[in-house]
């Protein structure tokens, strides 16, 4: 995630307001949250009412179930969004059929989501995240289960108990127009957004559960397929490789494998009249850019310049790319910020049409996301930093790389505002300067004190091990630990916790 203008606009002025602004918004979204897990009170009341009546069902007091690993039936336990994910069980597969052309009502979808996942426990009973949307039907392993839907949590009653271990095939059919989760400044219109001239998502950091059944986690990860049905002649573009196209009477389908692990949070698709450019990258990355047709030639010149050299030099210090393909999806209307969706993250027309130092700086940040945050994902929110600081020391590198000194302007912007520490945040400063200013020096630091050869191939074992999974802070102090001993180790510690940074070492 970064706003629009960027933190080149944000470091040269010294204004704040985008700070607050933001602040607001995130502070709603924590009240979401403690929103949606009142709504399990109410959920119990519900549960009680059908416990008598529900056969072969163990131990069900109508409350939520608290399992060995600190997780519950409602919540994943992650300490900034309490309420957020769920516990019980791992999901493996999510296979979403969305049809914006079958509902009636303006904007409304239709959706079936077929959930492949692992029982961690006995499950009398499960819950999977959704929030406004209809749930209309619900089979577990084929066989009819019963369901509560309460505010963003549904709970789900198979006909037997899922034995510790098993697999179970869950299937949710659900409709109704995707409800904006909406922040105080309306810097974030979170979810499924439906739009006169189609629809995009931005999800960071719960909107997911605005349109599909999910473990609304970024620790349960799990591979996807999207088929997505559009009017004849619009078309649909998701995360992956299309594997099919599907023509119907008036409609099209596309479907979308993304056959990597993925957080549901970068999960989007995008619907509207856009062309799909397609190319071939450096070592055999396929470059795919969603534009929308009317500003695709405004946005062609700087992709075209920028993309395939950026994946040059990020894959030569991070290591392969890692997904398939990767590109950009541009809606046509002001967005306020760029989202590292899955292999095609998404931007505002106001970010990209302009070929310029700030543009080019958003679309390097972006794309490093890819690694950091989209193939290593935050095992709790609190580890922001490690999505958002090493993805601005990266559009920072690329900037340097092109000429601009853009780690003085970070410098002398930590030190003239003394940005927070890195950790032990609140849910409202989850996007706050410091854990992208802050967090891109921790890691320009480290560079300047163990050299680049050292620090690039720290980045590298980072990606190759922590690939497809989750990280946290403390999986990165061991492996600076390992790489450079205890006083790198210290030097990253003060960095990420202490109240002032340490000074920037000169090079
Ligand atoms: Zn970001």
């Amino acid at each position: 995630m970064i706003l629009a203008g960027g933190l080149l606009a944000a470091a040269c002025s010294s204004s704040d307001s985008d700070t607050s602004t933001n602040a607001d918004s995130i502070t709603t979204l924590a009240e979401s949250a403690a929103s949606s897990s009142e709504s399990v009170e109410d959920q119990s009341e519900v549960e009680s009412a059908l416990v008598e009546e529900s056969p072969g069902v163990i131990e069900d007091d109508g409350q939520d179930l608290i399992f060995d690993d600190g997780t519950t039936q409602s919540s994943i336990g992650d300490p900034l969004f309490d309420g957020l994910g769920n516990g019980g069980y791992d999901v493996l597969h999510y296979d979403l059929s969305i049809d914006t052309t079958s509902n009636s009502e303006d904007g409304a979808i239709d959706g079936v989501a077929v959930l492949t996942l692992v029982a961690k426990d006995d499950l009398p009973r499960f819950n999977l995240d959704i929030e406004g949307l209809v749930v209309d039907d619900v089979t577990v392993d084929g066989e009819p289960a019963r369901f509560d839907h309460v505010g963003g949590e549904l709970t789900i009653r198979p006909s037997e108990v899922l034995s510790v271990g098993s697999e179970a095939v869950v299937t949710v059919e659900y409709h109704g127009l995707p409800e904006t989760l909406h922040d105080v400044g309306d810097v974030f219109e979170l979810g499924w957004q439906a739009k006169h001239w189609g629809s995009y998502v931005v999800s960071e950091p719960i909107g997911a559960a605005n349109w599909f059944p999910s473990n609304n986690h970024p620790a349960d990860k799990a591979t996807f397929q999207i088929a997505v049905t559009v009017d004849e002649g619009l078309t649909a573009a998701g995360p992956g490789t299309l594997i099919e196209q599907i023509e119907g009477e008036g409609t099209g389908t596309f479907v979308y494998s993304m056959p990597y692990q993925m957080a549901t949070y970068l999960a989007a698709v995008v619907t509207g009249a856009f062309v799909i450019d397609e190319s071939e990258g450096p070592n055999g990355v396929t470059i795919r850019n969603a534009l929308y047709a009317a500003s695709a030639d405004d946005m062609r010149p700087i992709l075209d310049r920028t993309t395939a050299p950026m994946l040059e030099l990020f894959s030569g210090i991070f290591g392969p790319y890692p997904f398939d393909n990767y590109g950009i999806v541009a809606v046509p209307e002001p967005l306020g910020f760029a989202l590292e969706n899955q292999t095609l993250s998404v931007f505002g027309v106001d970010t990209v049409t302009f070929d310029s130092i700030f543009t080019e700086q958003i679309l390097a940040h972006e794309m490093a996301h890819q690694w950091f945050g989209d193939a290593v994902s935050v095992s709790e929110w609190d580890d922001i930093w490690l999505n958002e600081g090493f993805a601005t020391w990266a559009d920072a590198y690329w900037l340097e790389q092109n000429g601009q000194e853009f780690f003085s302007v970070l410098d002398q912007y930590n030190r003239s505002s003394e940005l927070g520490p890195l950790k032990d945040l609140d849910a409202a400063d989850l996007f706050d300067e410091n854990v992208y200013v802050r967090g891109g020096l921790t890691l320009e630091a480290l560079r300047r004190t163990v050299g680049d050869d050292a620090f690039f191939n720290l980045l590298q074992t980072w990606v190759q091990t922590y690939s497809g999974g989750t990280a946290s802070t403390a999986d990165f102090l061991a492996m600076v630990e390992n790489h450079f001993g205890e006083d790198s180790q210290q030097l990253m510690k003060a960095w990420i916790f202490d109240e002032v940074s340490p000074e920037l070492p000169s090079r």
